[in-house]
């Protein structure tokens, strides 16, 4: 794919920025500053009972069936919950706790800075996040992401969320790119990958995990389980 593209655009997290790390670090900082050991939750229990019930909200959310206040009010309300504490207030003020530390924190996948300056050099780099806007820019910028991109889209400021055509259009709108000159680069084969290649991107597959995943002939997309692996496609 070298010699046509131009513009690579990323997703932030799960891609770039290690979500799950940055998470689990922050649950483990309020286990111990809200004593929850000593209201007898076991901190992997209530990592686990948070993740559950995170990713429940959110697909909640993704439906539009709660608001954002209201995902971020009852994901801990219901945390708390599922370990046998009943407390509105120590829910909103471990919410509190963690909206405001966990996208502060800079852990990133493995050689991100490394391939990010290569790719830099050759090409015009922007995000496609559908994270939200406060959050995601105190996230480039603590992690010293922002130099990187040229444009940052966020679903919040566009309206439409991956894998929906409107946010890839907007990008291409908003960068002056051309889809046939354009890779996306991202954690969520469906959200990401196929959604953009259904609007002419070239998509790339990032698999950290390596999780076995059928791949539909109908797309034809690079597959890759570390970063680094992106200087021999770009
Ligand atoms: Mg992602």
């Amino acid at each position: 794919m070298q010699n046509k593209i131009k513009h690579v655009f990323f997703d932030l997290d799960h891609t770039l920025w290690d979500f799950e790390t940055n998470s689990r670090e922050t649950l483990d900082e309020i286990h111990h500053r809200f004593e929850l050991g000593e209201r007898g939750m076991d901190l992997m229990k209530f990592i686990h009972a948070y993740e559950k019930v995170n990713s429940g909200m959110w697909a909640l959310y993704r439906e539009n069936a709660i608001t954002k206040e209201e995902l971020r009010d009852k994901r801990f309300q219901e945390t708390l919950l599922e370990m046998g504490v009943v407390s509105k207030s120590l829910a909103h003020e471990i919410s509190e706790y963690y909206l405001f530390n966990s996208p502060r924190k800079s852990n990133l996948f493995d050689h991100a800075h490394f391939v990010l300056d290569y790719l830099k050099s050759r090409y015009t780099l922007h995000i496609i996040t559908n994270g939200f806007e406060e959050a995601q820019k105190i996230k480039l910028d603590r992690s010293n992401l922002n130099s990187y991109f040229t444009e940052v889209i966020t679903s919040e400021q566009v309206g439409f969320r991956k894998p929906n055509r409107f946010i890839f259009d907007h990008a291409l709108n908003t960068t002056g790119a051309n889809a046939s000159e354009s890779v996306m680069i991202g954690d969520d084969l469906e959200a990401d990958v196929l959604g953009a290649m259904n609007c002419g991107f070239e998509g790339v597959f990032f698999n950290p995990k390596e999780v076995p995943i059928g791949k539909d002939p109908k797309y034809d997309y690079k597959e890759i389980n570390c970063l680094s692996e992106l200087r021999q496609i770009l």
